[in-house]
């Protein structure tokens, strides 16, 4: 087989190894945190998390300047664990996993932002339209390197944070998600056959505000290498 053209496929480092891992698609998990479903004017006692995704290639390597993005006003920081698929048996058996299967899923863990155009997401909110313009465009998924399960620690306990210019803007604990891990990518494998090579955008702690062009952003997830991002200009 040949291709037209040549098409790199989107990758993500791995903490102390030589090969990259290969991004096949991303999923997030929409309020899967309380207290951000309460900021968003959700009732978290009556509303379960969700799920949405964004193209592949809207991965970021860590340390990028960043473009700022082009159609918005309102660019929110969402600083979320991230968690890499990989492992035997997933290729066979991607859908309804249990919850062994699903733990057994588990790559490794990562940093991540969920850029997201908060003022089209309010948009497509008010006028029942797609998400994809406020969340999945390019660069709006920058990630650490990954570091595999069995070095991360107790990903469970961890605590997770986001400064922007030094100060803090989030906070929150991995025993909070609403959907725990195993949870979430059990509840994912009804909806979509699992590979090799997802990644899953668990959700934000509450704090989520707007940035602007020049901000640096930190983010801190125990037993994770940080995540450091500038933003660069608005283009013109
Ligand atoms: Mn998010």
């Amino acid at each position: 087989m040949s291709l037209l053209f040549a098409l790199n496929t989107p990758s993500v480092a791995i903490l102390g190894q030589a090969e990259r891992f290969p991004v096949n698609r991303i999923y997030c998990v929409g309020r899967n945190y309380a207290a951000h479903a309460r900021e968003m004017g959700a009732n978290p006692e009556r509303e379960s998390p969700f799920f949405f995704s964004k193209p592949a290639n809207a991965v970021a390597e860590n340390g990028a300047m960043l473009p700022f993005p082009s159609r918005t006003e309102d660019l929110h920081h969402e600083v979320e664990l991230v968690v890499a698929l990989a492992g035997e048996g997933l290729d066979a058996k991607g859908s309804n996993l249990s919850l062994a299967e699903a733990e057994a899923a588990v790559y490794g863990y990562a940093v991540g932002i969920d850029f997201t155009r908060r003022d089209l997401q309010a948009q497509a909110k008010d006028k029942g339209r797609p998400w994809d313009t406020a969340k999945g465009f390019d660069d709006s998924a920058p990630i650490t390197a990954i570091t595999p399960a069995r070095k991360a620690g107790a990903i469970g306990e961890a605590h997770i944070s986001l400064k922007v210019n030094g100060e803090l803007r989030q906070q929150g604990h991995i025993s909070d998600l609403i959907w725990s891990i195993p949870e979430l990518i059990a509840e994912l494998s009804t909806y979509y056959r699992l590979r090799c090579g997802d990644l899953i955008f668990t959700g934000t702690p509450s704090g989520v505000a707007a940035v602007q062009p020049g901000d640096v952003l930190e983010g801190h997830v125990d037993g994770l290498e940080a995540l450091r991002i500038t933003l660069g200009p608005r283009s013109r």
